[in-house]
């Protein structure tokens, strides 16, 4: 397969990079061009449109911000809807929300083209180790066709049923990991301000049964005040608001996710949303 990949950010870039490795073929868009050059130079096409790229590609799959930008590549006349033949299956891999999805789904239903939802969990780490999971729902035959070039990025392919399962899947992830970071920042700040040894409860709580992949990557991120963005704070943001409009569509009142809404909006506020989301610390503290 020919795959067109758009959106050259923390995860997009070391995505394609991973299907090069695998030896697919792989032609880049980013609005940014500058950003798109490092993989250009291990071997990626550059594509000059997202038109460029439907012209192409047999599979065109997208890791951008939200809504906003994916809007801004499907549309006008070099976006990829902008071609009248040989379609390419588009695949939504940026989190949006579930409504967004399935009126994406229902519109390129609509102009014959196959589409699947297929958020990913997993941050910039395991997007360079090529071990995301992947929350693919759409048409089974088509994710079926999509699924080796998945596990060129992943380790785990989750089938979620029909499109907008797999993002209804990242709300809940996203939800608990919202609440995982919040409450670690909460302990660590607290553990400082009581003047415990900050390494020895991090120490404790990674040898103990609270250990887990997500508490071992922040840890030293909190501990050393360093936050560099693997998931940018903003992107939390985005997601904890479209959690709570979902749940609230489910007749759902989350008190601790709009708790942890609450110290976002500050964050947001006070000039930390191209931090990493452990960057809330700051907030706590
Ligand atoms: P990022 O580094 O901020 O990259 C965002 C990408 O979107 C860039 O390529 C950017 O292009 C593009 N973009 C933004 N607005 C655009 C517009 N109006 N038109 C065209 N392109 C636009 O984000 P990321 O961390 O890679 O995340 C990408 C998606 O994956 C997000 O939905 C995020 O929530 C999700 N996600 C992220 C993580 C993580 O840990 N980082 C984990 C799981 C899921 P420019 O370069 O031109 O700005």
């Amino acid at each position: 397969m020919k795959i067109g990949f758009i959106g050259m950010g923390i995860m997009g870039q070391p995505m394609a990079k991973n299907l090069l490795k695998a030896g697919y073929e792989v032609m880049i868009y980013n609005r940014t061009q500058a950003k798109a050059m490092a993989l250009v130079e291990i071997g990626a096409k550059l594509g000059h449109s997202p038109k460029a790229l439907a012209e192409w590609a047999d599979a065109v799959i997208l890791m951008l911000t939200g809504p906003e930008a994916i809007e801004a590549v499907l549309d006008g006349s070099s976006g990829l809807l902008s071609v009248s033949d040989a379609k390419p299956i588009i695949v939504n891999m940026s989190t949006v929300s579930p409504s967004y999805t399935r009126d994406l789904a229902s519109r390129l239903q609509k102009e014959g083209i196959s589409f699947i939802d297929a958020p990913v969990s997993g941050s910039k780490k395991p997007a360079e180790d090529g071990t995301l999971v992947i929350l693919a729902s759409g048409p089974q035959n088509v994710v079926q066709v999509m699924t080796p070039v998945f596990l060129a990025m992943g380790k785990k392919v989750v089938y979620c049923g029909e499109a907008g399962r797999g993002t209804d899947m990242k709300m809940v992830i996203n939800l608990l990991l919202s609440v995982m970071m919040a409450g670690l920042g909460e302990a660590v700040v607290m553990a400082e301000k009581m003047g415990l040894d900050v390494q020895l409860f991090l120490d404790t709580v990674l040898s103990g049964p609270l250990a887990c992949d997500f508490f071992r990557l922040k840890a030293p991120m909190l501990q050393q005040n360093e936050f560099t963005p693997q998931f940018p704070l903003k992107h939390m943001a985005k997601d904890i608001d479209f959690i709570l409009k979902t749940a609230h569509a489910n007749g759902l009142a989350l008190q601790v996710e709009q708790a942890v809404a609450n110290y976002y909006e500050r964050a947001m506020k006070s000039g930390l949303e191209d931090m990493d989301l452990s960057a809330i610390k700051k907030v706590i503290a």
